[in-house]
């Protein structure tokens, strides 16, 4: 999930505004501190979470602390990065008997380190913290604490923080290409409420206070975004998947008064999940489980327990984005947000701009779920359908390193250059073996966009270079341009990079257009297959 953009989607489309280029970005010292490897965080890596968090809807403050395990990779420069957005304070930052120092730098904290830290040595710190953390009015699409009351006025919580990152709530290297091993978390709780997050519950204490304390164990890597606090009234049921590694546990946390509805709408997991197993292998995480979790906002890929917040209706809250009808057949939020757990989840990317991986994957996922339930054309209608949502306002993919996101076209556009990879590669098993391989070789690690496309051209046995470059990189659409002569029918690629190649089936057959011209029996009309996002214009002569 992301979908800042999505805001807009009821806007038509237009050309005129897509021709507008927006000025360019501004990135600052801060971006850079947040989204790259700098040296103060380089030299570390993040082994275990041990999170510990009192929440307090009274005063909408939280308190808590996080001991950081990790591993010293290299010689460290005297200082650790650790981030904590503003404006929590810190209270003590302590490793062993040593009280730290620290300065802010903006959203960083800048420790000095007293202890010298041994090169393949592990270590333990610890921040102590509090505050009222950032409050998320848009969620997921801003990012912070929701606090709101469910529909009997009882209190209703919630994190997101995909993008924003999870130092918004607590002390973590907010770093996507640094995922701990596993992770404790443990959340503290007025008695009347009930916390729900990722993993597995392994013990609720109450204590005497008045509060109780849940504590979930996630077993798995796991990007920091996705960590969650979810606390309401919530009730608890439970089936079995047969799946490719055996028997899945799901579980589901719909508020009490939707017991009944979520009974019946909580079906289409098993689908999607025999749909996804089959399309891109095992589900990820079968010693934490799959959750769905009842959230105040729409949802989001939250691993292992996933947000859903779709309030029970097929479509995407309630709307097809498509516009064909596809889309309403099944809940946009339990399909796309589970897709994010191969696709974000399992693989997730080193870097924001690389997103693409995630979202590109998850709306492609959307259409392999059309054709699980309704047949391949019930897919291509739905990738096809949808996009009517691409904007070409800003290439995919845009700088590294500054925590930047990419434009929303990582959606609609990077769906549709997947289906029409599938239909240029014609073998759907390779296909499927790629879309599987991609899973199996980068399994629970972080990748980068380059890696996938790699990956992708080698064993497609197809380099698919240039189309990438194309869609990911420029906001161009090809054009496939024809003219006639007296005895033929010429037609070749423009508005396209340097070198693009790119077969497409146009009038019941393949071309393989380049930049060049190329002749073919004469014809007054040339159209192109629908499956593929390219545009057609007849010139003169
Ligand atoms: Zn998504």
């Amino acid at each position: 999930m992301r979908f800042h953009r999505l805001a807009l989607l009821a806007l038509p489309f237009s050309a005129a505004l897509a021709q507008q280029q927006p000025p360019a970005k501004v990135y600052t010292n801060a971006d850079s501190i947040r989204g790259s490897n700098g040296r103060a965080r380089a030299w570390w890596d993040a082994t275990f979470y041990d999170l510990h968090v009192t929440v307090n809807p009274a005063d909408s403050s939280i308190r808590g602390w996080n001991t950081i395990h990790y591993k010293a990779l290299k010689q460290s420069p005297g200082i650790m990065q650790i981030d904590l957005q503003e404006p929590l304070d810190v209270d003590s930052i302590r490793q062993g008997s040593d009280y730290m120092t620290m300065h802010r730098d903006g959203n960083a904290l800048m420790v000095i380190l007293q202890s010298s830290q041994k090169t393949g040595e592990n270590r333990e710190i610890t921040v102590y913290y509090h505050g009222k953390p950032r409050v998320a009015r848009r969620a997921p699409w801003d990012g912070g604490f929701v606090w709101t009351a469910d529909s009997l006025g009882r209190p209703w919580i919630a994190t997101a923080d995909e993008g924003l990152g999870a130092s918004v709530y607590w002390p973590v290297k907010d770093y996507l290409a640094d995922e701990p091993d596993s992770q404790r978390i443990a959340i503290t709780l007025p008695d009347s409420l009930q916390d729900v997050s990722n993993g597995r519950l392994r013990s609720t204490k109450h204590n005497d206070n008045g509060t109780t304390t849940y504590e979930w164990f996630v077993t798995n890597p796991i990007n920091t975004y996705n960590v969650e606090v979810n606390a309401g009234h919530y009730a608890h049921f439970s089936d079995e998947f047969a799946g490719e590694k055996g028997k899945l546990t799901l579980d589901f946390w719909p508020l009490d008064y939707h017991l009944d509805t979520a009974k019946v709408q909580f079906k289409q997991a098993s689908s999607m999940l025999k749909c996804f197993e089959h399309w891109f292998g095992p589900y990820p995480w079968y010693s934490d489980g799959y959750k769905l979790i009842e959230t105040p906002h729409l949802g989001m890929e939250h691993q292992s327990g996933v947000a859903y917040g779709n309030k029970y209706k097929n479509g995407y809250s309630g709307r097809d984005l498509s516009g064909t009808g596809e889309g309403m057949k099944w809940d946009f939020i339990i399909v796309h947000e589970s897709a994010h757990e191969w696709w974000g989840n399992n693989i997730t990317v080193k870097d924001h701009a690389d997103m693409w991986v995630h979202e590109s994957f998850a709306n492609y996922a959307e259409n392999l779920y059309a054709e699980c339930q309704d047949g391949k054309q019930a897919g291509a209608t739905y990738v096809i359908g949808s996009r009517r949502n691409i904007k070409n306002d800003e290439p995919i993919i845009p700088k590294y390193g500054v925590n930047a996101e990419g434009s929303g076209d990582m959606y609609y556009k990077g769906g549709a250059m997947l289906h029409m990879m599938r239909l240029i590669i014609g073998n759907d098993e390779k296909w499927r073996s790629v879309l599987r391989g991609i899973q199996s070789t980068f399994y629970h690690q972080t990748v980068t966009g380059k890696q996938v496309e790699d990956y992708i051209n080698k064993n497609s046995g197809i380099d698919f270079s240039p189309v990438f470059e194309q869609y990911l990189r420029t906001t161009k659409v090809p054009v496939l341009e024809y003219k006639n002569s007296a005895t033929q029918t010429l037609y070749r690629w423009n508005n396209v990079v340097d070198d693009f190649e790119m077969p497409v089936r146009a009038n019941g057959r393949w071309l393989t257009p380049s930049s060049e011209w190329q002749t073919m029996a004469k014809t007054d009309s040339l159209i192109v297959e629908p499956d593929f996002y390219v545009e057609v214009k007849k010139v003169e002569p």
